[in-house]
C-alpha cells in the first residue's frame, strides 16, 4: 500500500478527530437561536457505513492498471473503491451531503501514486495516449467541486495523487527561494523550512491537509497573506507535466516576457497539466509574531479601520474584522471562562464599552497580527494602535489573539458535527474594492436572508474581512441553516443568492477558492463574455482532446471547447451547472439514530457503523420554523 495518507473518506479531517462542544457551554444555546436546531433534542447521525455507499464500478480494464503499475510499481496504483471515494470530491457542503446520501454518480476509475517528476510524465503520456482523463490530487481540500470527475465522462478517470511529492528539494539561501515538490502538504514543507530556520509565510485554514501544488492550482490565500503575500505572490517558478514534456518557468523575481505563463498555471485547477514544482519565496523565521485583539463599536468604523491601516505605513502581517454576527458567534462560543478572565470578560469590558456609548449588538472584534523583529513588531503596533483609537476601537491585548491562533485549524471540524445534527453549514467568500465593502456585505447578508424566507427555513450568515490590500479586501461569509427534504437543493438556493449578491455589488465570484464547477456559471459575469472566450481559448488550445479535469472553470466545457457559444450575460443567478443530486435515502439500515450527547464526546468522532443520511439526519422542518425568535445570546467580551 502507498504511503499517502489520506482524510476521512466521509468529512474532514484525521480519522477519530471532531468537533466538540463541553467545554463552550454557549455554543448549544447559539446554535438554536441562529438556526433554530436544539441540540439537546436533535437526533446525531453517526459515521456513514461504507459498506453501503454505491461505488460506481471502475471503468480501467486490468491491463490499462498494469500498465500504469509498470510506471509507479502495483502498490501504487489501485482499483480500490474506498480510495477511489476518497479522491472523487473535495470538502464541500455539497460533497459531504453527496457522499452521506449515497449519491455519487462518477469516481475516478483508478488512482495512481507517482513517486517522481519523470513518473508523472510517463503516467501523462500514457494516458492521452489512451485518452484518458487525468485529474490531479493535492490534498482533497478543495470547496469549488474542482476535482469531481464529470457524471458523464465515458472515458476512464485517473486521478493522479501527487502525495508523494512531498520533499522540499532546495533551499537558495541567498535568494529566500524554496523548491517544493508539488504534493507537499503545508505541515510537511513548514517543518522541513523550519528545520531551516525558514517558513513560507502560507497559512490557509486548510493548511494541515492541502498541498503547495494544489495551493497554486486554485490560486489560494492564508491568513498572513498581508505581509506573506497570496500564493500568487509567494510562488516564483513552476514544473508543471504536460503531454510530451515539461513546462519550466524559473524562479524570476520579475519579467516582463509577454503575457505571464505562470499566471496562467495559476487556478489553473489540473487543466493545463500536473505541477510537480513550486519555487516560493520563504522568509526567515520571525523574531517576534504577536496577534492582538482590538474591538469596534460596529462593522463601518472597523472597516474604516481596517482601510486606514491598508493604506499607512503599517505592514501587519494579519488584518481581520468579523462583523456583529460573527463577533456574537465567537463570544457566544468561547472556552468556559473563570476568575479575572470572566469578570473582565463579562463585567468589566462590557461596562466600558456601554460608557462609551457603544451598543453591545453591534460591536465588531478584530485581530491584527504583527511579525518580524521585536523593533519592527513594536513599531508596526505603535502605528496601529494610533489608527485604531482614531476610528473608535479600542484594544483589548494579545488573549483573544492566543486563542484564535489556536484553535484555527480546529474549527473546520465544525460543519461535520452540524451537518450530523441536521444543520448545514458553508462559506462562499469575495473580493471587492474599498467602495464597495460596505455595501457589498449587505447586498449578501439580504441576498442570504431572502432564500432562507424563500425556503421558510431559518438561517445564518455572518461573516468577516479576511484579507486586505491598497485597493480592497476579501470578504468572507459564513452561512448555515437546518436543511428539510432536499438539502442540496436548499444549499443551491442560498448559495446562488450569495454569489449573485457578490457579482452585483462589484465583487469577484471567489478570491482563494478557485472556480471548479461551483463558481463556474458565474465566470462570465466576472470576467466578461470575453473573458471567457479568451480562457476557453487556452484551455481549448493547450489540451484539445479535453484530458485534463474536464468540466472545471468554465461552464459546459466538455461540450463546447474551444468555439463555446456564449450565454448573455445573465442578470439573474444561472443554475449551477451540478444539478443537486436527489437526497437519497441511505440504503435501509436499522440502527436506531442516535440522540445527540449532551455533552458530545471530547475529540472523537460520532461511534462507527451507523447509517448516515443527510435526510434522515435532519429535524423536521417545521420544527425548525417553529422555533421561537429567540434573543442573541448576550455578549461578553473574551480576555483569554
Ligand atoms: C475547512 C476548509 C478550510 C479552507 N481554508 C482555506 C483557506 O484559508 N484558504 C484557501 O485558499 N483555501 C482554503 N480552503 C480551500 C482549499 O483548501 C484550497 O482550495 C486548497 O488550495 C486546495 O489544495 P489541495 O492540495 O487540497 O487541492 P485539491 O483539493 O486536491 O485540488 C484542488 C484543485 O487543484 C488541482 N490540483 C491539485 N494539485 C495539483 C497539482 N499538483 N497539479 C495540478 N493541479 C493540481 C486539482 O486537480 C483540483 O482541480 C479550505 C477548505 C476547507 C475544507
Amino acid at each position: 500500500m502507498t504511503s499517502v495518507k489520506h482524510m476521512k473518506w466521509w468529512g474532514w479531517g484525521n480519522e477519530g478527530v471532531g468537533f466538540h462542544h463541553e467545554d463552550k457551554p454557549g455554543f448549544a444555546p447559539f446554535v438554536e437561536y441562529a438556526v433554530g436546531l436544539d441540540l439537546g433534542t436533535a437526533t446525531r447521525a453517526g459515521e456513514p457505513s461504507f459498506d453501503e455507499l454505491n461505488v460506481p464500478k471502475s471503468k480501467a480494464t486490468v491491463a490499462f492498471t498494469k500498465q500504469l503499475a509498470k510506471i509507479v510499481g502495483k502498490d501504487n496504483v489501485t482499483r480500490d473503491d474506498m480510495v477511489r471515494v476518497i479522491h472523487t470530491y473535495g470538502k464541500s457542503l455539497r460533497d459531504l451531503v453527496r457522499i452521506r446520501s449515497n449519491a455519487i454518480k462518477r469516481c475516478p476509475d483508478v488512482v495512481i501514486y507517482p513517486a517522481d517528476e519523470s513518473e508523472v510524465q510517463a503516467i501523462v503520456d500514457a494516458a492521452v495516449e489512451a485518452d484518458a482523463v487525468i485529474i490531479p490530487f493535492g490534498g482533497g481540500s478543495n470547496i469549488a467541486g474542482s476535482l469531481e470527475p464529470m457524471p458523464a465522462e465515458k472515458r476512464v478517470v485517473i486521478s493522479l495523487d501527487l502525495g508523494r511529492l512531498r520533499e522540499v528539494i532546495a533551499i537558495d539561501t541567498d535568494s529566500g527561494l524554496a523548491r517544493i515538490q508539488a504534493g507537499a502538504q503545508g505541515p510537511d514543507l513548514e517543518e522541513q523550512l523550519n528545520a531551516q530556520g525558514w517558513t513560507i509565510g502560507h497559512f490557509p485554514d486548510s493548511f494541515t491537509h492541502s498541498t503547495v501544488g494544489g495551493w497554486v492550482a486554485t490560486r489560494s490565500s492564508g491568513m498572513q497573506s498581508d505581509k506573506y503575500g497570496d500564493i500568487a505572490d509567494i510562488t516564483r517558478g513552476l514544473r508543471v507535466v504536460r503531454p510530451g514534456g515539461v513546462l519550466v518557468l524559473r524562479p524570476l523575481p520579475s519579467t516582463s516576457s509577454g503575457p505571464s505563463v505562470r499566471e496562467m498555471v495559476l487556478g489553473s485547477e489540473g487543466h493545463l497539466g500536473a505541477i510537480t514544482e513550486v519555487t516560493v519565496q520563504v522568509h526567515r523565521i520571525p523574531a517576534k509574531r504577536d496577534v492582538y485583539a482590538y474591538f469596534f463599536p460596529n462593522w463601518k468604523s472597523g472597516i474604516a479601520a481596517m482601510q486606514a491601516i491598508a493604506e499607512s505605513d503599517a505592514a501587519p502581517s494579519i488584518t481581520r474584522i468579523s462583523d456583529a454576527k460573527e463577533t456574537g458567534f465567537s463570544l457566544a462560543t468561547s472556552k468556559t471562562r473563570t476568575g479575572f478572565s470572566k469578570f473582565s470578560a463579562e463585567k468589566a469590558l462590557p461596562k466600558i464599552m456601554k460608557t462609551k456609548g457603544w451598543n453591545l449588538d453591534e460591536i465588531c472584534l478584530s485581530f491584527i497580527g504583527f511579525e518580524g523583529s521585536v523593533s519592527h513588531a513594536k513599531r508596526q503596533k505603535a502605528l496601529v494602535d494610533k489608527i485604531v483609537g482614531k476610528h473608535g476601537g479600542m484594544g483589548v491585548g494579545k488573549g483573544p489573539g492566543i486563542l484564535y491562533d489556536q484553535k484555527k485549524f480546529d474549527t473546520p471540524y465544525l460543519r461535520d458535527f452540524l451537518l450530523d445534527m441536521g444543520a448545514a453549514g458553508d462559506v462562499s467568500e469575495t473580493a471587492t474594492p474599498w467602495s464597495s465593502v460596505v455595501k457589498l456585505h449587505a447586498a449578501a447578508h439580504t441576498a442570504a436572508q431572502q432564500a432562507y424566507d424563500s425556503l421558510g427555513t431559518k438561517g445564518w450568515i455572518m461573516s468577516h474581512m479576511s484579507h486586505s490590500y491598497h485597493s480592497g479586501a476579501c470578504l468572507y461569509f459564513t452561512f448555515a441553516f437546518t436543511f428539510g427534504d432536499d438539502p442540496l437543493g436548499e444549499y443551491d438556493t442560498v448559495k446562488r443568492a450569495i454569489q449573485q449578491s457578490f457579482v452585483d455589488n462589484d465583487g469577484t465570484i471567489s478570491h482563494h477558492h478557485g472556480v471548479g464547477v461551483e463558481h463556474s456559471p458565474w465566470l462570465e459575469q466576472d470576467i466578461s463574455p470575453e473573458g471567457l472566450k479568451l480562457v476557453r481559448g487556452l484551455l481549448g488550445a493547450a489540451d484539445p482532446k479535453n484530458n485534463f479535469n474536464p468540466g472545471k472553470i468554465t461552464p459546459d466545457e466538455g461540450a463546447a471547447l474551444p468555439a463555446a457559444k456564449t450565454a448573455p450575460a445573465a442578470k439573474t443567478a444561472p443554475s449551477t451547472t451540478v444539478k443537486a443530486a436527489p437526497a437519497k435515502k441511505a440504503p435501509a439500515k436499522k440502527a436506531p439514530a442516535k440522540k445527540a450527547p449532551a455533552k458530545a464526546t471530547a475529540s472523537k468522532a460520532a461511534p462507527a457503523k451507523k447509517a448516515v443520511s443527510a435526510k434522515k439526519s435532519a429535524p423536521a422542518k417545521t420544527a425548525a420554523k417553529k422555533a421561537p425568535a429567540k434573543k442573541a445570546p448576550s455578549k461578553a467580551t473574551p480576555t483569554k
